[in-house]
């Protein structure tokens, strides 16, 4: 299913264009338009899942599709050796700006804790 108002959805339709980095069956990786470090991908699934709100029984299998893939581009960037950071802002709260499931990786530079 795809949401035809959802920007991540009209980016895995081809209907704008982003910095794709691989595609697999069923969840795609972008350069997020805004960086926060050196290397910040996003990982998406190629369903409409809102947030991570809306996983269940039926849909879990596209969060370790994005998992796996995640690992392919840390790889790929050359920041698995040095570490990395996964986020997935839920919500309001939670920061999340873009209602489509997406998993931040970010990279290539030391991360602080608490996060803002
Ligand atoms: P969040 O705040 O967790 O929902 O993250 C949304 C992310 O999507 C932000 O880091 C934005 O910079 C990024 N973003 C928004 N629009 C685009 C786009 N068209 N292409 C790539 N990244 C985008
Ligand atoms: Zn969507």
């Amino acid at each position: 299913m795809k949401s035809d108002a959802c920007m991540f959805c009209k980016i895995i339709k081809g209907k704008i264009p982003a910095n794709i980095i691989i595609h697999t069956e069923h969840a795609m990786a972008f350069r997020d338009i805004n960086p926060q470090a050196p290397s910040h991908v996003l990982i998406i699934p190629k369903d409409h899942i809102p947030s991570c709100r809306y996983l269940n029984e039926d849909n879990i299998h596209y969060l370790s599709e994005m998992a796996l893939l995640a690992q392919k581009v840390a790889n790929k960037e050359n920041i698995s050796s040095d570490g990395y950071r996964w986020v997935i802002n839920t919500g309001s709260d939670g920061g999340q700006t873009v209602d489509h499931i997406h998993l931040h990786l970010l990279g290539g530079r030391n991360m602080t804790w608490p996060p803002g």
